[in-house]
């Protein structure tokens, strides 16, 4: 039995209130990604997930089969710790496990032992398209967001080339560089631009068959029809397109049946002059879990990437939306945005559409207090970058000690347990490893660093003192 399967079994441990409020925390945290992920996505891979655990700050949620535990944590798992954090501040960590489900504890093992191991599970049975049908492509292609398209997309000096780029494979009679790979951080326009693209090319060349599909459902159904013994027909379907769209390939990494049909149905099209746009977050060259050959034949064509926005740009944006949404809106309030909403165009869009929403629900005027007012906890988030070095000297000053101490390797309580605390901190408020939090105290091992953050969480529910300390440093932190 392993650790995790004994801690389930021994639940009876824990006292009934801890058990529910961990189990609030996730069902809240479903909630809310309920909100921001497709609905697709939200019932195959998260409404699955049970809770079973909540460790030292880790918790432990349950899913059947190995291959959603995989494709849960390869794709969503920061997604869903950001979820679990936003409901409660003491989540350090999610894991997923495989285990049987409390609800339906025999389906599980059931289905398990029908399929063989050497093939990927697929979590539902047969519904979606079948391959051998005429309309297969249609249906799975995503349907177009009527919004991304190339009038709608603001051009500015950090998206020029990726803009350029799209627009010359759109409006090319002859293919003139495949395949185009777009890349850049999340929420900055990759996928507007690629909907760009096929709108375009959908209105000039109504004959053409353009497909875009996200890489995650290329890989679903390619799944599908290896488990359905179709992947012929799949094959033949994929390579009868004029125009590919794969989005967010960096999905199909470490994925290798998929990544080997994702390249054959790609060399296949590129060999018949066909054009293939691909998009991803990282360059071919840092795509982690690629393989060697695809990553290097993804890099031939024209490679463009999108920048972090500028100022410039995220005002420009601000105010073609706002004049989309015929909302006038005080200058000083789209700098005031442009200046602190500085994440992603999707933020950015987000907190123009709830200023015009509060405005109109409640007919207050838009100025920048209300806007603060109204963006709160999207300002705070877009401010928090605090570091270890921020964290060693506020603790520091809290508890009267010099900040050499916090480096130091003096045992004594009093210099110890605030160095402890120290260590929780760096690890809730900073993304740096353990190992790496551990250098910055000394040189300690991630095990010391571990330890503290395991400690400090239980004299929390034990002490109220240190519960007191921490949540004074914690919202210092914060501000
Ligand atoms: P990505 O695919 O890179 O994660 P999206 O294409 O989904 O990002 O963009 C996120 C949102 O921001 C979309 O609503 C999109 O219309 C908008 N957006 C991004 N860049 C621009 C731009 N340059 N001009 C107008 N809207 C933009
Ligand atoms: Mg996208």
């Amino acid at each position: 039995m392993t650790a995790v399967a004994k801690k389930y079994n021994d639940e009876q441990q824990l006292t009934q209130d801890a058990q529910s409020a961990f189990a609030d925390d996730w069902a809240r945290a479903q909630a809310r990604l309920s909100q921001s992920l497709p609905e697709s996505t939200f019932k195959s891979w998260i409404e699955p997930l049970f809770p079973i655990n909540m460790d030292a700050g880790t918790l432990v949620l349950g899913i059947p089969t190995r291959f959603m535990r995989d494709w849960v944590t390869t794709n969503y798992l920061s997604q869903i710790h950001q979820s679990c954090r936003e409901e409660n501040s003491k989540i350090f960590a999610v894991e997923i496990v495989v285990a049987a489900s409390p609800n339906k504890p025999e389906s599980a093992s059931s289905t398990s032992s029908k399929v063989s191991i050497s093939e990927p599970e697929v979590p539902y049975s047969s519904e979606g398209p079948d391959p051998n049908s005429p309309n297969f492509l249609e249906k799975v292609s995503a349907s177009l967001d009527a919004r991304y398209t190339f009038e709608n997309f603001v051009v500015g000096k950090p998206n020029e080339l990726a803009h350029a780029a799209a627009l010359r494979v759109a409006e090319a009679e002859n293919v003139s560089f495949n395949p185009l790979f777009l890349y850049g951080g999340v929420g900055l326009g990759k996928t507007h631009l690629m909907h760009a693209i096929a709108w375009h090319i959908k209105k000039c060349h109504p004959k053409r068959k353009v497909i875009y599909i996200s890489a995650e459902k290329f890989m679903y159904q390619f799944i599908r029809a290896l488990r359905f013994r179709d992947t012929v027909a799949f094959k033949d379907q994929f390579r009868s397109v004029d125009v590919l769209m794969i989005d967010d390939v960096q999905f199909i990494s470490g994925k290798d049946s998929t990544q080997e049909e994702f390249f054959h149905t790609f060399n296949a099209l590129v060999d018949q002059n066909r054009q293939v746009i691909v998009s991803a977050d990282k360059s071919p060259s840092d795509l982690e879990g690629m393989e060697e050959r695809l990553r290097s034949r993804l890099g031939w064509g024209l490679v463009a990437d999108i920048h972090p926005t500028t100022y410039e740009l995220r005002l420009g944006i601000l105010q073609a939306k706002a004049d989309h949404l015929n909302a006038p809106m005080p200058d000083k309030v789209l700098e005031f945005l442009a200046h602190k909403i500085v994440s992603n165009v999707r933020e950015l869009e987000g907190a123009l559409n709830r200023i015009v929403a509060h405005s109109m629900l409640v007919g207050r005027e838009v100025t920048i207090d209300m806007a603060q007012d109204v963006l709160r906890d999207l300002l705070r988030a877009n401010d928090r970058r605090v570091s270890v070095d921020d964290i060693q000297r506020k603790v520091a000053e809290h508890f009267n000690l010099r900040l050499s101490d916090m480096q130091s390797t003096k045992r004594l309580r009093t210099i110890a347990r605030p160095r402890q605390i120290a260590m929780y901190l760096a690890k809730q408020f900073t993304t740096n490893s353990l190992p790496e939090i551990g250098r910055k105290f000394g040189g300690r091992d991630h095990t010391t660093v571990m330890h503290a953050v395991k400690k400090v969480a239980e004299l929390m529910e034990t002490e109220h003192s240190v519960a007191e300390d921490v949540e004074i440093l914690q919202r210092m932190l914060q501000v």
